[in-house]
This record gives C-alpha cells, structure tokens and sequence, in this order.
C-alpha cells in the first residue's frame, strides 16, 4: 500500500499587497487597481523515519515568505505579455499597451515578473517554480508534490499543482526513491 502526507503553510504574514492590471482577449485591459492577496503553499511526501514529517514547516515558511516579500507593495507587470511593452527612463518604468503609452511608475515600486499576464494562476505558478527551485536548492528531494494557492480576494483563489521528481531521474524512479530519509535542517 502507497501512502503519503501533505503539508500546508497558510499565516497572517503570506499577504502581499500589490497592484496589477490584467489584459483580456482582444483589446480590452484592466485598470490598475490592488489586492491583498494570500498565500498558501503545500506540499506532499513521505515522512521521515525518524522526526515522522514531511518537511519542517519553518522551511517552507520561511521560503515563502521571503518570495512574498519580494513582490509585496508593488506594481505586479509580466514582462512576457506580447500586449504589454515597457521602457524604461531613469528612475521611471513606462508601460505601454498596443503602443499606446498607458503608465509610468517608478521603478523600484515595479516587480517584472517572467510571466504573460498577473492573473492568480500565473502568480501562483510564478511562486510554485520559486519555491520548487528553493526546495532543490535546500536538498529537499523526497517531495512528489507542490501545490501554491493565490488568493486575491476572499473565496477566489487560483492553485498551481506540480508534481515533483527532485532527484532528477524519471517519474518512475522518483516514486521509488520517495521514501528515502528528509533531512532537517539545524
Ligand atoms: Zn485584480
């Protein structure tokens, strides 16, 4: 029989408070306006043998948090939107929509985020891979799951599932070795 567990972080301070605009099909595009939006990472695995958790939950906290803190009061802009172009002068980030110059914000308020559009989905994408890759950075490869929710008003939420091979060998293999021993870190 195949068991695992799931963890899940979801506190007061994985808020962020950000401003966005999200283009529609077509030629239709938001107005700028803000959220307060709320955070919740989880992942799944086996437990360790010895400490019996999945992973530690101050790690994930802590991740999160900190890739919470790069985006919070901020102007949200993905960068790879094909609508969407941006020009920079000075201190000053000029956005532009089908050509037409639309804001201007400075630029150390903006975050341009490697993603098409600043909908939940892709925020939430856009931190499941940074965490993903945080959690192979800090040798946590027993995971065989990641979910981030975005939340960006109450009761409406987007959440981006990955299913995780960290060990880098094919899925097969991964569930395999999926029991082999977490470590904590000190
Ligand atoms: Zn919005």
């Amino acid at each position: 029989m195949s068991s695992s567990f799931k963890v899940q972080v979801s506190k007061d301070y994985l808020v962020f408070a950000s401003a966005h605009f999200i283009t529609f099909r077509g030629h239709q595009c938001e107005t700028l306006h803000g959220h307060n939006y709320r955070v919740g990472v989880a992942v799944e695995g086996a437990v360790d043998s010895e400490t019996l958790f999945v992973l530690d939950f101050s790690v994930l906290k802590q991740i999160t948090r900190r890739l919470v803190d790069e985006i919070d009061h901020k102007v949200l802009l993905p960068k790879l939107n094909p609508k969407l172009g941006y020009r920079e002068d000075g201190n000053r980030l000029a956005v532009d929509y089908f050509g037409e110059p639309t804001y201007v914000f400075p630029r150390a308020d903006c975050a341009l985020l490697p993603i098409q559009n600043s909908t939940a989905e892709m925020l939430a994408q856009y931190l499941g891979t940074r965490v993903r890759d945080e959690l192979i950075q800090g040798g946590y490869r027993h995971l065989t799951l990641l979910e981030v929710e975005v939340e960006e008003n109450y009761g409406q939420s987007a959440t981006y599932r990955e299913v995780l091979a960290l060990d880098g060998v094919e899925a097969g293999a991964a569930r395999a070795s999926a029991s082999a021993a977490p470590t904590r870190p000190v």
